[in-house]
């Protein structure tokens, strides 16, 4: 039965379910989601990530990291984490990068958070090289400094989308239309005590979004870096609060419909930064101000990188690297569209290319 079969059937038997469940579905259905049956990741795949299109990304990355750890007096047993590894580029990059740092690896406990058994073997033998372990849930990682890096893992988290309806909140849900396929319907108008803050920047009819899990999963890791020490380095498309429906499906790098072929494209959505900034602010953690990534790449030293690796190319390899440089730092390509957030405790330095 295909997942769009097993939805139907859900709705006709639940009714409308809400867009997280139907992300969550797509996403990660244990037998037809989209990230436990697809590699869809890099050239060939529906879409490409920073890591996959240059080494430099994981490189100044982990540098970054490996700074943070070297400021917080070299703690000597702590995890280096990362949330929704893909296919382990990003991972092996940054180990590359941070080989020659004396003490690093011999203390860190490398810890992987991945839900998609596929995404799981792609990783285990990027980084055949390490002992990398895998955990199921944030809440897992073990009670240590905690130095952790997430790249376009948040945009992929189910989250509610609600229409202002008064002082209250519609919920959007996926239902059925009378010719059976899925179309989206409105429930019946609740309060919503999470969405207070954006009766202040909302008229009646507009749509916002709230994501449970995103806060959760960065008040875990909030816990860990105030208690034990550590730092994050969140990477995401969004902004600090969003409005208007940000859902999006890619498939073979081309856009489409969310509620076609589920299970068979990548559903994302714009991460709301405000949301990760207070879950981490109620857990005693202090944060960075959210910094395009152009700027973040150029101030660890991008060009400077791009420069020595190009030092021996010419031809096709040189071109490829200077649209990779561009690519990942022009206002016009990713440079402005991600952002990064950090984390860090309030005694710390922000990380190396953040500003507190
Ligand atoms: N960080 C990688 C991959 C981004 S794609 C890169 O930059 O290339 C999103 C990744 O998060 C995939 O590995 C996917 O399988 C994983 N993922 C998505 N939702 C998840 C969840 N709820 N729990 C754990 N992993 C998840």
């Amino acid at each position: 039965m295909s997942l769009l079969e097993t939805l139907r059937r859900r709705i006709a038997h639940d009714g409308p379910m809400s867009v997280a469940d139907y992300m969550s579905e797509c996403l990660l259905n244990p037998t037809q989601g989209y990230y436990t049956t697809q590699t869809a990741i890099g050239a060939t795949g529906d879409f490409i990530t920073a890591p996959e299109i240059s080494q430099m990304f994981g490189e100044l990355l982990g540098l970054a990291l490996a700074q943070a750890w070297r400021d917080q007096g070299e703690p000597s047993a702590f995890a280096l984490a990362e949330l929704g590894p893909g296919r382990g580029t990003l991972m092996a990059d940054m180990l590359r990068a941070t080989r020659g740092l004396p003490g690093f690896h011999a203390a860190m406990d490398l810890v992987l958070i991945e839900a998609s058994p596929k995404m799981r073997a792609l990783q285990a033998e990027a980084l055949s090289a390490y002992a990398p372990r895998w955990l199921d849930r944030v809440e897992d990682l073990p009670q240590k400094p905690l130095f952790l890096v997430a790249n376009e893992f948040f945009d992929a988290l189910p989250l509610r989308q609600f229409i202002r309806t008064g002082a209250m909140w519609s919920e959007r849900r996926v239902g059925l239309d009378d010719h059976q396929n899925l179309a989206f319907g409105l429930g019946a108008p609740t309060a919503q005590p999470a969405l207070a803050h954006r009766l202040e920047d909302t008229r009646e009819g507009d749509l916002v979004e709230y994501s449970e899990i995103a806060s959760v999963v960065t008040e875990t890791i909030a816990q860990r870096i105030a208690t034990h020490g550590g730092a994050a380095l969140i990477v995401d498309y969004g902004d600090w609060r969003s409005l208007g429906d940000t859902l999006q499906a890619l498939r073979a790098h081309a856009p489409a419909d969310p509620l076609d072929t589920p299970g068979q494209a990548d559903l994302t959505t714009h991460v709301d930064f405000e949301v990760l900034a207070q879950a981490a602010r109620a857990q005693g953690c202090a944060h960075t101000r959210l910094t395009p990534q152009g700027v973040f790449l150029e101030r660890l030293g991008i060009t400077a990188r791009a420069q020595s690796l190009a030092a021996p190319l010419d031809g096709d390899p040189l071109t490829a690297l200077i649209a990779a440089h561009r690519r990942l730092t022009h206002p016009e390509e990713m440079g402005n569209l991600f952002k990064v957030l950090g984390l860090m405790p309030e005694t710390a330095p922000p990380p190396a290319g953040l500003e507190p």
